[in-house]
Parts: structure tokens; C-alpha cells; sequence
């Protein structure tokens, strides 16, 4: 496994890998077209939030081979420690991921998601060119139907869309069992990428403003967003 450019950097607990690009990121995942296995978690302020109440997330985070800034929170406190990081959307991330696995031929699994938006997914990639991909959507309570098919596909990158922190425990377990692929973390990205959701829009992007964009967007999200404001008091006191 390719090491990260600098040492990790502690935010909240979290012990986070600061990359300058999202190429070095994706280098750590997929090396001269072969998958190094582990464990992928984009990090953003609600998991940090989130993991500071949860021991077994954060062992599993600080666990995790590769763990990179996804909010731009967490990139600002890294880089408060004195250590510049780039901010790595975990969605581009994913998308960059699947384009890499296309050129290599790696076969992947996505699991999570409504079934017409995995379907959707699953369809997508396939016309962008990555033929090896299957998928099991995010709604069935049978988990050796999710063994079945890995032992039936054997993908070598998995990545999860079932909502922090359902996607890690769900990983944490498949890893035990197949400890030879890449797993990630993919929170609402198939939604995204299918059109089903809508990204917020490049201004508030630009402007770091997207959790408002997704607060407006989504009412029902303020008791988590609330966390945030959390976070940022934390940071500001230099807490974090
Ligand atoms: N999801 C799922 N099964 C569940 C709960 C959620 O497949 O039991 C999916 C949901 O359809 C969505 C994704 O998990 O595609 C992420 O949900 P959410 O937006 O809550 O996650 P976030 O990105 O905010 O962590």
C-alpha cells in the first residue's frame, strides 16, 4: 500500500490522511491497474460529529487504509494544524474511482441505494464504458444474498450507499469476509449520479455553502446540520 504524502493528522479523534489531489488519493486505491484492498471513508464534520460519540465507528474510520477530507470543515482543520490538504468530494471521488476501475477492467459491486436508483447507477457506468459491474440495492434484510453475490461477481472494489453509519458496520463485515477487495463509503452518491438528487449548484459549492443549499433543499437534515455549527464552534476554540 502506497503511503500518504505526509503523517495523518488528528481531527476529533479521526485520524485523517492529508492528500494534495485527488489523483493521490485514487493512487492509493488503484496501483498500475491493480486494486490495493482495504477500507475508503471520506471524512466531512458530521462523521467527525458523529464518531466522537461512537467508539466503533471511530475505530473502524481510524482502521480504514484510506481517509481523506471530504467537507471543506475538515480540510480547514488540517490545515489549521499546519498541514495543506486538498478537499476530495467523496462523490468525485467515487466517480474518479469507477473511470479508473473502466480503464483497468476491475470488476466492481454497488450496494445501497432505492432499486430503480442502483438499477439507474448500475446502467450508467455500464455506458460509461465499466462492463464488469453489478449491484444490489439498499432495501432487503438479507445479508447472505449479499454474500451470494460477491462469492457469484467477486468485485474487487464494493462501494456502499446506506447512510453513516449503517455503510461502514455493513463494510466492517463484508471486509472480514472478503478481506481482498477496496470497500467505500458512499453516503447519497448513486442519488447524485443518477439524477435523483440534485447536487447543489456550483455557487454554493464555490462558496462552501452546500450543506445550506442541502439544509433548504431538505428540511427534515437540521437536527444533523445542527451538528455542524457544533463543529465549527469546536474548531474555531481549536478543540478539534
Ligand atoms: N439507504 C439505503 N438503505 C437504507 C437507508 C438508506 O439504501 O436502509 C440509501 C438511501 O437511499 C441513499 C443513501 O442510503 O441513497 C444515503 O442516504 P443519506 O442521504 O441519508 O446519506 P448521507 O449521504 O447523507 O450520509
Amino acid at each position: 500500500m502506497k503511503a500518504p504524502t505526509k503523517s495523518t493528522v488528528n481531527v476529533g479523534g479521526l485520524a485523517i490522511m492529508p492528500f494534495q489531489s485527488m489523483e493521490s488519493a485514487l493512487d492509493h486505491v488503484v496501483t498500475e491497474g491493480r486494486v490495493n484492498s482495504g477500507v475508503g471513508v471520506s471524512v466531512n464534520s458530521e462523521i467527525v460529529m458523529m464518531a466522537r460519540k461512537d467508539q466503533n465507528l471511530r475505530d473502524h474510520i481510524n482502521s480504514a487504509s484510506l481517509r481523506f477530507a471530504d467537507g471543506i470543515g475538515v480540510v480547514k482543520t488540517v490545515a489549521s494544524k499546519g498541514v495543506p490538504n486538498a478537499r476530495i468530494p467523496g462523490c468525485e471521488f467515487w466517480e474518479a474511482l469507477m473511470l479508473r476501475a473502466a480503464q483497468a477492467d476491475i470488476p466492481v459491486m454497488l450496494i445501497g441505494a432505492k432499486p430503480e436508483v442502483n438499477h439507474a447507477a448500475v446502467e450508467k457506468l455500464r455506458q460509461a464504458g465499466l462492463s464488469s459491474v453489478s449491484g444490489i440495492h439498499g432495501y432487503i434484510n438479507d445479508e447472505q444474498y449479499i454474500f451470494d453475490e460477491i462469492d457469484a461477481k467477486q468485485p474487487k472494489i464494493i462501494t456502499v450507499a446506506l447512510g453513516a453509519p449503517k455503510q461502514e458496520q455493513l463494510i466492517a463485515r463484508l471486509h472480514e469476509r472478503y478481506p481482498h477487495a477496496f470497500y467505500l463509503g458512499v453516503g447519497g452518491t448513486y442519488d447524485v449520479y443518477t439524477g435523483h438528487v440534485k447536487r447543489a449548484p456550483q455557487l454554493f459549492c464555490r462558496l462552501h455553502l452546500e450543506w445550506f443549499y442541502r439544509l433548504c433543499a431538505q428540511p427534515s437534515r437540521i437536527g444533523r446540520q445542527l451538528n455542524l455549527f457544533h463543529y465549527l464552534a469546536l474548531h474555531l476554540m481549536r478543540r478539534l
